[in-house]
Formats: structure tokens, sequence, C-alpha cells
């Protein structure tokens, strides 16, 4: 009896979720974005990092860290937030901004470097390739990490951080929080894959979204390493999963730290090269 009531209830709970979804969704006054992380919110990746729970210290985020989080969940500006970026096309300074403007790299070292920690951890052998900026990032040609699992082939990996709720993917896509992912992987592909084969390698794009989705790549690549543990030592699945959520949620904080303490920096500068201009000095 308990368990039909239960089946009952979820089933009740599902449909009312189905149905708000689509009313806000339906409502004129959502906007696209909104809609876009709404969607892009709805699995399990960005489901994880409210999930962790700090069993080691390196697993704890900081305050500010959290305070980021939710506001980057919910689309809401930060307290004090300028209006405008300080970076060059001095774009409205957004939630979204925040994580697309500064410290890209950094935020993609990061991941890689958790990765390649966990490869060490299960015994396999990797290569990399460090990306010294981000136009050295975009021109190389050699993929970022190459995994050597000894079982099959080794494995060419681009990692790769892209926001699915961006101005420059809404105006493209209707159903950003599908053709982000799918249009990253394309590009990579396209870019990596004809080398790779040559080589004899294998190829994966391991797209992780701004929100928390990851490619199924990312999970194929995690399999293959977790299946390499041997009784007692490495990582399950899920705790890589967990680490990696965290990691790009401390990626995302950082950069929109460094996005909104350079408006602020910005501004003096512009106004005292300005003012200064006006009197006839050259300030560089
Ligand atoms: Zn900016």
């Amino acid at each position: 009896m308990a368990n039909a009531a239960e089946h009952l209830q979820a089933k009740l709970v599902g449909h009312f979720r189905v149905q708000r979804r689509k009313y806000i969704k339906e409502n004129e006054f959502t906007s696209k974005e909104s809609i876009a992380r709404m969607e892009s919110r709805a699995n399990k990746g960005s489901a994880l990092l409210w999930k962790t729970y700090p069993l080691t210290q390196e697993f704890a985020l900081t305050d500010e860290e959290i305070r980021f989080s939710v506001a980057y969940a919910t689309g809401q500006p930060l307290p004090h937030m300028p209006e405008r970026c300080g970076c060059a096309s001095r774009a409205p300074l957004t939630i979204e901004h925040t994580v697309n403007c500064a410290e890209k790299l950094t935020r993609h070292n990061m991941l890689q470097s958790r990765l390649v920690s966990f490869a060490r951890l299960h015994g396999v052998t990797t290569r990399q390739n460090p990306r010294l900026n981000y136009q050295d990032a975009k021109e190389k040609l050699e993929p970022d990490v190459i995994f050597y699992p000894g079982i099959h082939e080794p494995v060419q990996t681009d990692i790769t951080v892209v926001n699915s709720c961006a101005p420059s993917i809404l105006k493209r896509s209707r159903l950003a929080h599908l053709y982000a992912t799918n249009e990253r992987r394309a590009k990579k592909r396209l870019k990596y894959l004809h080398n790779a084969t040559a080589r004899g390698e294998l190829f994966r794009p391991l797209i992780f979204e701004t929100h928390g989705k990851i490619s199924e790549e990312v999970d194929v690549t995690l399999d293959m390493l977790a299946s390499r543990t041997p009784m007692d030592q490495g990582l399950a699945k899920t705790d890589m999963k967990l680490d990696l959520a965290v990691t790009l949620a401390r990626g995302n904080a950082l950069a929109a730290r460094t996005t909104i303490a350079h408006t602020k920096w910005t501004r003096p500068t512009s106004w005292f090269v300005r003012h200064n201009k006006s009197r006839g000095i050259s300030v560089q």
C-alpha cells in the first residue's frame, strides 16, 4: 500500500514539474537566457555540486565560491556588480558574462590538472601539451592530454569549457542547451580527429558546460580510468565526477572574481588617462 502511495506521489510531483517548466517556458516575459539556463541545468552534472559532501578539505568550497555558484545557478547578479565589463568589448556585465571574460585558460588548466591526477592515481600514463596563453591554445594543433591506457589505443583529448547561455550561442540556436556542446564537439573533431586517426590514436573532446553538464566523452574517459582501478586504490567514477564539478565551480568563481575586479581597476585608469589627455599629458 505504502508503495502504491509513494508511486502515485512521485507521479504527481513529476507531472507538476513538467507543467511548471512548460509554464515558465511559454511565459512571454521569460528571457531566452533564462530558458537556456533552465534547460542547461536540467541534468545530473549540474546537480552534482549541491550534493558534494565535503569529506576532505579539498572538496570544501569557500563562502565566496558558494555565493557565486548560487548566483550563477539562479541567474542573479552579485551585489555591487557594475553594469558594464572592463573588457575591450565593454559588454554588459551579466552573471553569464562573468564566466566568459577572464581566466578561461586557468579554468581549463585546473580541469586538465585534475584529469591528469586521476590518470596518475590509476596508473595511466599521460603526455600533456602545456598551453601558455589563450591565443596559443587556439592555434595549436596538438591535443591537451594524451592518455595511454595500455589496454587499447592511446586517447588524445582536448579539454574545453563552453557557456550554453552566452549571447553568441543564444543568437545562433533556439536549443542552446543542445547546440553549445554539439557545435563545440564538431569544431574540435574537425581540428584534431584527422591527425589522431593518422597516428592510430583515438580522439575525444572533453566538453564541460559552465552550468555543469559534461559531455559523454568525459564519461567514457572516466570509465576508462575507473576500469583500471586495482582492488584497493584509485577513485570511483562518481568521486572523479564530483571532483570535476567542484573544480569547475571554482574555475567559474575565479573567472567571475577576476572579471569584476578588472572592472574596478579599469575605471579609475580610464578616468586618469582621459583627465590627463585633456591637459595634454600622454599616459600609457
Ligand atoms: Zn568582459
